[in-house]
C-alpha cells in the first residue's frame, strides 16, 4: 500500500477546509469497505485520505412527517437494519440494508459510502430512487440538493465535484408500499446481479403513482418510467403487473459478465418485478 497523509477532521467545516486545501484531491474514508479494497489492489492511490467518522453533521437521523426523513451519509448499515424510526416508517430501507454483506460489515459500511461508491448494483441505490430521495451535498463555499435518481453518472461515478461530499439524504414522507427484490448467486454475502425496487400508491383500488427501480442491469440504476406508466391509473389485475414486469426487461440493456449472463439477468428483472409489485399489494 503507498503511504498517503491521513486527516481526521472533528468538524463538517474542517472537512470541507481540507477538501478545499487539497483541490479536492483527498480520498473520503468512511467504513472504509469499499475504499480500502481499492488501495490495497493498487486500483486507487491517494495522496491523503480524510476520515470523516468523526464528523458529527453527517450523523443526522431524524423524521417530521411533513418534511421527512433526514439520513446521514455516516449512518451505517447496521443503523438502518436496527433503527426503530427506520423500520416503522421505511421498512425497505432496513430491509435492504439486511441484505448486504454480512453483520461485521454492516456495522462499518456506510449510506454514504454505498451511494458515492456509485457502483451499479448498490443495493441501497433502488429503493432510495424509488422513495423519490434527495442527496444534499456540501462544499465549503455551497450546499446543493438534487435528486437522487440524477446523482449516478457511470460506474464508479456521480455528480459530486471537487471539494464536495455527500452530507445526508432526505426521504419525503412515505407514500404508499415499497419493496425492494435482490437476485445474487449466492444466498449471503453476494453483491445483486439484479435489484429491483418497487413503490406503489393505491387510491380506491387504483394505482396512484407508481415507482420501478432497477439495480445492476445498467451502468447506473435505472428508472422504468414505461413500466411506471403501465402501473399508474389501473387496478392492478395479474395482467397489469405482468405487462409491467414485461416492459421493466425489456427497458434494460444488462451486460453478460462472469457473474451473470445478460439474458439471464433480464429474466430476473420480469420475475423480482413482477414479485416486487405484489409485495406491495
Ligand atoms: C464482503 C463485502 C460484501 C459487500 N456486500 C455488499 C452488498 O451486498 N451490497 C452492496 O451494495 N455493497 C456491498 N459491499 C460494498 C460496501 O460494503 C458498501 O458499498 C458500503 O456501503 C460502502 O460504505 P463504506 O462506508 O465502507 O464506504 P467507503 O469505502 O468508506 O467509501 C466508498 C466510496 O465512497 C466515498 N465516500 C464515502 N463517504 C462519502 C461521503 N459522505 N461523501 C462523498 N464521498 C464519500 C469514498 O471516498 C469512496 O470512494 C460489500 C463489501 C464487502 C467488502
Amino acid at each position: 500500500m503507498n503511504s498517503f497523509d491521513h486527516f481526521t477532521p472533528a468538524t463538517l467545516t474542517e472537512a470541507l477546509s481540507i477538501l478545499a486545501e487539497r483541490n479536492g484531491n483527498a480520498s473520503i474514508i468512511a467504513g472504509g469497505t469499499d475504499l480500502l479494497l481499492r488501495v490495497k489492489n493498487h486500483i486507487v492511490k491517494p495522496a491523503a485520505v480524510l476520515n470523516v467518522k468523526r464528523v458529527p453533521e453527517l450523523r443526522a437521523l431524524s423524521f417530521d412527517s411533513n418534511e421527512g426523513l433526514r439520513v446521514g451519509a455516516l449512518t451505517t448499515l447496521r443503523d438502518l437494519t436496527r433503527s426503530p424510526l427506520i423500520r416503522d416508517c421505511y421498512p425497505v430501507l432496513a430491509s435492504a440494508a439486511g441484505l448486504m454483506a454480512s453483520e461485521q460489515i454492516r456495522s462499518l459500511a456506510t449510506l454514504g459510502g454505498n451511494l458515492c461508491n456509485a457502483s451499479p448494483s448498490a443495493d441501497l441505490a433502488p429503493p432510495l430512487i424509488a422513495l423519490d430521495a434527495v442527496a444534499c451535498l456540501v462544499s465549503l463555499s455551497s450546499e446543493r440538493q438534487i435528486p437522487l435518481a440524477e446523482f449516478f453518472t457511470g460506474p464508479g461515478r456521480s455528480v459530486l465535484q471537487k471539494g464536495e461530499l455527500l452530507k445526508e439524504i432526505i426521504v419525503p414522507p412515505p407514500q404508499g408500499k415499497t419493496a425492494y427484490l435482490k437476485h445474487s448467486p449466492r444466498a449471503f454475502m453476494d453483491i445483486a446481479i439484479v435489484g429491483a425496487a418497487v413503490r406503489i400508491q393505491q387510491q380506491g383500488g387504483k394505482c396512484q403513482q407508481a415507482r420501478i427501480v432497477l439495480g445492476a442491469v445498467a451502468p447506473t440504476p435505472l428508472r422504468v418510467r414505461s413500466g411506471e406508466e403501465s402501473l399508474e391509473g389501473q387496478t392492478l389485475t395479474s395482467e397489469v403487473i405482468r405487462q409491467a414486469a414485461k416492459i421493466s426487461a425489456e427497458s434494460c440493456s444488462p451486460i453478460s459478465d462472469v457473474r451473470s449472463a445478460a439474458w439471464y439477468r433480464k429474466r430476473m428483472v420480469e420475475v423480482l418485478v413482477r414479485r416486487g409489485i405484489e409485495a406491495t399489494l
